[in-house]
């Protein structure tokens, strides 16, 4: 499986904000999003190296934390999670998958943190096949249902605009068992400011329907910057 990086920092993002986590970075990526601030791992696929499960458990017990982040890239592009995630569960750590929820396979996880890409991550500065092949990826309800169906999950969608939550209501709708409180609202940014200057609108929002306002916290404590 191609590894970008394993290092540790504390989760910045979602419902286990603050938890200091031992991160496994992928490379590779089905989609190719406007806002990906993780080309090196994703599309642009500059970086990493092949490593077996076993050296990679051996680096994840080195870091001594319990938690667990499978981070991309697009984790769920490769069959050997199945296996990683089996041993890491039984070695008794809490994983977390942070996906785009494109991909579905039997891997273990506490919790699925799915990122559905809207409309804004099309990117416009691409070939033409590639934006076509991003539109036709991006959007799986079919495996989101899936996977909020198994596992404990949460939902983050990334804000460019206050007008994006008319799309994500729509895609919400899709699925009435989704819990509120396992949505989360995330304002687009790479810089502190940027993150904030949405913020009272989004809070508000999220106060009304009882969704979750999710700033990227690893911004704000680190800049934008790496292995955060
Ligand atoms: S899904 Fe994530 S890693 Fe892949 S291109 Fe989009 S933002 Fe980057």
């Amino acid at each position: 499986m191609r590894i970008v990086e394993i290092f540790t920092s504390k989760q910045g993002e979602g419902l286990w904000t603050g938890t200091e986590s031992t991160f496994i970075r992928v490379g590779g990526c089905n989609l190719r999003c406007s806002f990906c601030d993780t080309r090196y791992a994703s599309w642009e696929q500059t970086e990493g190296k092949d490593l077996a499960i076993e050296e990679i458990v051996g680096r994840v017990l080195l870091f001594g934390r319990n938690h667990v982040i499978l981070t991309g890239g697009e984790p769920m592009l490769y069959t050997e999670m199945i296996p990683l995630t089996e041993q890491l569960e039984a070695m008794g750590h809490t994983i977390t998958i942070e996906t785009a929820g494109t991909l579905d396979s039997p891997v273990r996880c506490h919790l699925m943190s799915i990122s559905p890409k809207l409309s804004n991550s099309t990117p416009k500065d691409a070939d033409e096949h590639i934006i076509k092949r991003h539109e036709i990826n991006r959007n799986r309800p079919e495996v989101v249902r899936q996977l909020i169906g198994r596992y404990n999950y949460q939902l983050k969608f990334v804000i460019d605009s206050i007008n994006d939550i008319v799309e994500i209501e729509l895609f919400i709708s899709q699925f009435p068992e989704i819990i509120p409180d396992r949505v989360l609202l995330m304002p687009q940014g790479v810089t502190a400011e940027e993150i904030l200057r949405n913020e009272p609108r989004i809070m508000e929002y999220c106060e009304k329907k009882g969704y979750v306002y999710c700033p990227r916290m690893q911004i704000i404590w680190y800049g934008n910057r790496r292995r955060t």
